[in-house]
């Protein structure tokens, strides 16, 4: 019998990153005593790489913006595929949740009347995104971890604990959701440092583990990136959505090669940036779809007119949303007009002053300087497309954050599906994290207050199978045998970031995604025998060979989604089915684990589900001109 420690709490949020600190936050401010468990040290998660802002209609900087232009934003760049009870609360309730990381403490930059100010992002009509300089993300979780810390010392004068109410678990991995029956009972962990197990028991679980980008060869993400709350949430019995959904951000570096995929934020262009080609033309305006002509503008005079008079220009084309943008580029660089990288140029230094650029994009700077060796405010940028954001996620209630059919998990943040729809605006995700990180700590400890009395009970089986999970990568090479060789977890992970790279990429087709899934098929079966030396002690390819799990389930979604969604969409664009198509609006793919049966079938099930009817009043804020491109002829006589 495996002995491993047991802790007891009410509420568990794995993840700390904007989400999960929220959560956290929240369910403590409920009175509950919260654990919060993170892979990496505290403070280091994808929340503090975040550069261009948080989305929230404040209206400091142009009055007209309100809750609903920034819903029909969120709906717009989603292509109506949002679940809209989720864009509207989000719309409504960000303002409130900037003000609060205001008191406490955030400072964010200021109009010269001293309000929040606010920067232009792509989709969004008026400048939207608080921000401060290009290090967002950093002052957010500084002001989270700073919360966090001011209440563990009331604990203390309470209790004499700094960890009475709220204990932080980091550079520990969470492997396994257990469950009593039905409902969640806990999760088991391993520590980094020491690979020892232990067993957080708690009736409610947060997931907040973010995206899944380390599946894919070129991303901006970084190592935690392995679809593990998604993963666990199947394992735990909940669906995912929306996981055809994959956003590859318009603007990665693309040279030198160590650093191919790093970020150059969105706020390059909302600033003034512009795209050019190695022909030096401003390409975007040969790429603006029909469904936004009436937005953007026609001409170069027009495009650049409308940063000093938004009133009577409209917006230039590099402020598309960014599935736009990326398809954009990815076809200039196919035709042969790309840089010598394989990117196109991104310019800031023909359109301000050399100090401006330092101060507006202090990082940009850095980056570009340390890196490439290049002086942005002297010369343009080569950029191109890379892995970002996942849209899809765990299937939630709307207003609670509950996991469909999972008693006593919540999921909020990147690992949530829904709010997006096909395709996220830059800015939306920290708003998405304040706001329904906030209610997931709230929904998570209104279900554990429930059950203090019954609590779901931890299984010594439950953690025995855990355990020898977790410990099979050890003896895979003995067990490997007759079923082959051991194989080295590395060499798994890079053939599967090349095939997903390759297959289930920007641009999308039937038989490569065919081919996908037989890869995938082939890696998860050799992924069995992926074997590792050493010991427990810190072993990065240990942990690896457990994240494979992971990133394989998390793959195999994607593309069996992909493959089966005949459309574009978003951030799902088929080389084959190029066009939009109303019906297809209509439905959710939803993926749940499959019985196991033969491996060639997969470990994935996808079912396709009605979208619920999007309430009269919302619709009421579109043109009926614009909702014919989206909505079927069906749902528009019904209005
Ligand atoms: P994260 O902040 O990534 O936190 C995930 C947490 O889960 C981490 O603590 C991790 O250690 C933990 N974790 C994961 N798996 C496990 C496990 N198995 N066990 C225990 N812990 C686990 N969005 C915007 O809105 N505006 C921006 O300007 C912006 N800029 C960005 C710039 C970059 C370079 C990147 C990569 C993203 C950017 N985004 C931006 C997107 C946004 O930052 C992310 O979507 C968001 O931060 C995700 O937050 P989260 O709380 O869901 O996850």
């Amino acid at each position: 019998m495996t002995q491993v420690e047991r802790h007891q709490w009410d509420v568990v949020i794995i993840g700390a990153g904007g989400a999960g600190l929220r959560a956290a936050i929240e369910a403590r401010e409920q009175g509950l005593r919260t654990a919060v468990i993170c892979k990496s040290l505290f403070g280091k998660a994808h929340t503090v790489m975040a550069e261009g802002g948080i989305a929230a209609s404040m209206g400091n900087v142009n009055e007209g913006d309100n809750w609903q232009v920034h819903f029909r934003d969120t709906m717009r760049g989603g292509k109506f595929l949002n679940q809209w009870r989720m864009a509207e609360l989000h719309a409504r309730e960000a303002p409130d949740r900037v003000w609060e990381l205001e008191t406490w403490g955030a400072l964010f930059d200021r109009t010269k009347d001293g309000r929040i100010s606010q920067r232009n992002f792509g989709g969004h009509e008026y400048p939207r995104l608080a921000h401060v300089g290009d290090r967002t993300g950093l002052e957010l979780i500084r002001t989270l971890q700073q919360k966090v810390v001011a209440l563990q010392q009331e604990d203390f004068k309470e209790h004499g604990d700094y960890e009475a109410r709220i204990k932080v678990f980091q550079e520990c991995t969470v492997t396994r959701i257990l469950k009593d029956g039905d409902q969640v009972s806990g999760a088991f962990c391993y520590e980094r440092e020491s690979g020892r197990f232990f067993v957080l028991e708690s009736p409610s679980v947060v997931l907040a583990t973010g995206g899944i980008g380390k599946s894919f060869k070129v991303t901006s993400n970084s190592w935690e990136y392995t679809g593990d709350g998604h993963a666990l949430a199947l394992l735990a019995g909940a669906s995912l959505i929306n996981m055809e959904f994959v956003q590859f951000h318009p603007t990665g570096m693309v040279w030198p090669p160590s650093v191919k995929g790093i970020l150059v934020t969105e706020s390059v262009r909302g600033d003034g940036g512009v795209l050019r080609n190695s022909e030096g033309k401003r390409f975007m305006f040969d790429y603006v779809p029909d469904v936004f002509k009436e937005k953007y503008a026609e001409s170069e005079q027009e495009a650049d007119g409308w940063y000093e008079d938004p009133d009577n220009n409209r917006r230039p084309p590099e402020l598309l949303p960014r599935d736009e943008v990326a398809r954009a580029i990815n076809a200039e660089v196919k035709a042969g007009r790309g840089t010598p990288h394989g990117g196109v140029y991104l310019d800031v230094s023909t359109r301000m002053p050399a100090e401006v650029i330092k101060r507006r994009l202090p990082s940009m700077h850095h980056q570009f300087r340390e890196l490439a060796d290049v002086d942005i405010t002297a010369e343009p940028m080569e950029v191109g497309p890379t892995c970002h954001y996942v849209m899809g996620g765990v299937d939630v209630d709307s207003d609670t954050a509950a996991a469909v059919g999972v008693p006593g998990l919540f999921a909020a943040g990147e690992v949530a599906g829904g709010m997006h729809g096909s395709n996220r605006l830059g800015g939306n995700s920290l708003s998405d994290l304040l706001v329904f990180g906030r209610r997931a700590g709230l929904y998570a400890a209104e279900y554990a207050k429930e059950r203090a009395d019954a609590r779901p009970a931890v299984s010594d089986e439950q953690i025995e199978e855990a355990s020898a999970e977790a410990l099979r990568p050890f003896s895979a090479s003995e067990d490997a045998g007759d079923d082959g060789p051991a194989e080295n977890p590395y060499t798994l992970h890079q053939e599967l970031q090349q095939s997903m790279n390759d297959l289930v990429g920007i641009i999308r087709r039937e038989d490569e995604m065919a081919r996908a899934l037989e890869k995938l098929a082939e890696l998860r079966g050799r992924a069995r025998r992926a074997g590792v030396e050493g010991h427990r002690q810190f072993n990065p390819g240990w942990h690896l060979s457990l994240d494979l799990r992971n990133m394989l389930l998390v793959s195999e979604c994607v593309a069996r989604a992909a493959l089966n969604r005949t459309e574009s969409r978003g951030g799902h664009t088929r080389d084959d089915y190029p066009e939009m198509d109303r019906e297809w609006r209509r439905a959710n793919l939803v993926c749940t684990l499959a019985e196991p049966g033969p491996e060639s079938g997969g470990r994935i099930s996808l079912r396709r589900r009605e979208m619920p009817a999007i309430r009269t009043d919302l619709l009421e804020l579109f043109e009926k001109e614009e909702l014919i491109k989206y909505l079927t002829d069906e749902e528009l006589t019904a209005e």
